[in-house]
């Protein structure tokens, strides 16, 4: 089963938009695997975010993603992480379809609200990093997954 790891991001978390979040990740039918609202470090966000080092806007990325709590999560299901950036929108909110996260909640790419997990060995190494004792993913008997789990 695919795992994608999804943050709400400071200015998501200081508008109230972790419940919206949660709650169409939930409703499309993807299983909550692990959740935390987390003050993050500098030196954690620089790792998180590793690949963008060398560009001009990394600095005040940093900035606004250490401005304030972000809740942490992990999202269990088929496909997880494709589904979950579609369910995102695109990095720009502005390029963003309506009906998508970023498309109906922000405007800025600088204050962009969630983060989702670009691909499935990226995933691994977020929920790696954010969920440092690991994450266990408990079977519900009575979820669509168990259903749907053998197709
Ligand atoms: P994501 O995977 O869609 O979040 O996009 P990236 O991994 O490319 O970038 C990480 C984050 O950096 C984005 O979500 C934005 O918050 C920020 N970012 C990306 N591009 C820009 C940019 O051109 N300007 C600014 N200010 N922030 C950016
Ligand atoms: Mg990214």
């Amino acid at each position: 089963m695919e795992r994608t790891y999804i943050m709400v991001k400071p200015d998501g978390v200081e508008r109230g938009i972790v419940g919206e979040i949660i709650k169409r990740f939930e409703q499309r039918g993807f299983q909550l695997t692990a959740l935390e609202l987390i003050h993050p470090t500098k030196e954690h966000l620089e790792e998180h975010y590793c690949d963008l080092k060398g560009k001009g806007f990394f600095p005040s990325l940093i900035e606004y993603m250490s401005s304030g709590p972000v809740v942490g999560m992990v999202w269990t299901g088929k496909d997880a992480v494709k589904t979950g950036r579609k369910m995102l929108g695109e990095t720009n909110p502005l390029a963003s379809a309506p009906g998508t996260i970023r498309g109906d909640f922000c405007i800025e790419v600088g204050r962009n609200i969630c983060h989702g997990s670009d691909s499935v060995e990226n995933a691994e190494k977020e929920i790696a990093l954010w969920f440092p004792r690991g994450v266990k993913t408990v079977a519900r008997s009575h979820s669509i997954h168990s259903l749907f789990y053998e197709n």
